[in-house]
């Protein structure tokens, strides 16, 4: 047994330090980003935040709503074939261009791939490759043999929160490395197994090791308000993906709950019992659930939301002086605290 002694941070371990800025208003900070990927070698401009792969977040419907503000979609893997196949072939839109393909690594999951593939031509530009532990070598190969097959294909896979498998990852033909062990808002996975690592610190040194290799990384899980968000790309992270955030608008999907005259709407993390129930036919046997189930208020349309992210995003760049969103993690100096929110008059919604 070997214990790492040095301090591992979180979101709400640091804030922003501002700094003198020559820039007179937050409407003139530029959040979309170019990037190109190394494998792909595909290009892309856009305002880098994913909504999340589950069945209440990654929808179709969120795909259309945020494809407004250029940002992604990372849709759930619960569609029918015939339901993508339509989706990605519907050339009137430019909807489908943000949008990331999710496959696990079953040979199920690559089955479907290939029929949704062979029905849409070069119509999926992104794939998101999820596990929840992109540890095991079967994934890193399951990375590799995918780049071999699909050479144009900008390819997303993990999770993982440390630079030596982010490398790994990037060198097996991952052009972005997903960044997050059980941060999420509906993940269980520290209560059940004890496994972690502080989400901000996770970014940072998986960015560090993803840069120097040419490639990106995604930081998924964790972002509780706008401020998160900022504080994963001022630690280098070059997407940002959100699941609780999104979740429960009129396009987040999720069952309806009507009580006491309000609506609600049911969220719940991927790998809980209802979620398996629903797709894989209950929890089996050898293995717990790791996602929780939660009922929420109803929020609406998902733009409003949309847009307190972005504003919030634009005034920190403001704040430490960044005219573009690629440069707020060069801008950034973090101070570490111990206190963030004044809460004398309770947690503001
Ligand atoms: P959030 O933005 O809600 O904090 O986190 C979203 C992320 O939580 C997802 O993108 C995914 O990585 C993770 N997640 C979703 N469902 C589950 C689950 O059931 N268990 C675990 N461990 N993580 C989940």
């Amino acid at each position: 047994m070997r214990i790492e002694e040095e301090l591992k941070l979180d979101f709400k371990d640091v804030l922003f330090r501002p700094k003198r800025s020559t820039l007179g208003s937050r409407a003139k900070v530029e959040l979309k980003r170019g990037y190109a990927y190394r494998h792909s070698g595909r290009h892309s401009e856009t305002v880098p935040i994913i909504a999340a792969n589950m069945d209440t977040v990654g929808t179709f419907e969120m795909a259309a709503a945020l494809a407004d503000h250029h940002m992604h979609v990372a849709l759930h893997k619960h569609y029918r074939v015939e339901d993508y196949v339509t989706f990605f072939n519907d050339n009137n839109h430019p909807v489908h261009q943000y949008a990331f393909y999710s496959l696990g690594i079953t040979d199920a999951d690559i089955e479907k791939f290939r029929m949704v593939k062979n029905a849409t031509g070069n119509a999926i530009e992104f794939v998101c490759i999820d596990v929840a532990n992109g540890y095991t070598e079967t994934f890193i190969d399951f990375v590799k043999r995918f780049r071999e097959a699909y050479p144009k294909t900008t390819i997303m896979a993990g999770n993982v929160v440390t630079a030596d498998v982010t490398e790994a990852l990037i060198l097996a033909g991952a052009d972005i490395v997903k960044v997050g062990i059980g941060p999420g808002s509906v993940c269980t996975t520290r209560k059940m197994t004890g496994v972690g690592y502080p989400q901000l610190s996770a970014i940072i040194e998986c960015a560090d090791a993803a840069h120097g290799l040419g490639g990106f990384i995604c930081g998924d899980g964790g972002c509780t308000v706008p401020g998160d968000v900022a504080k994963a790309f001022g630690g280098g992270a070059d997407f940002v993906m959100l699941g609780g955030m999104l979740a429960a608008h009129d396009e987040s999907g999720g069952e309806i709950v009507h009580e006491h005259g309000k609506t609600y709407r049911k969220f719940y993390g991927m790998s809980s019992d209802l979620a398996m129930e629903m797709y894989s036919g209950g929890v089996a046997k050898y293995r717990a659930s790791e996602g929780k189930v939660v009922t929420l208020e109803a929020r609406g349309p998902v733009d409003y939301t949309v847009q307190e992210i972005l504003g919030g995003l634009r005034s920190t760049c403001t704040y430490v002086g960044a005219r573009t969103l690629k440069a707020l993690s060069k801008c950034t100096t973090f101070v570490r605290v111990t206190q963030q929110i004044n809460e004398v008059y309770g947690r503001a919604s």
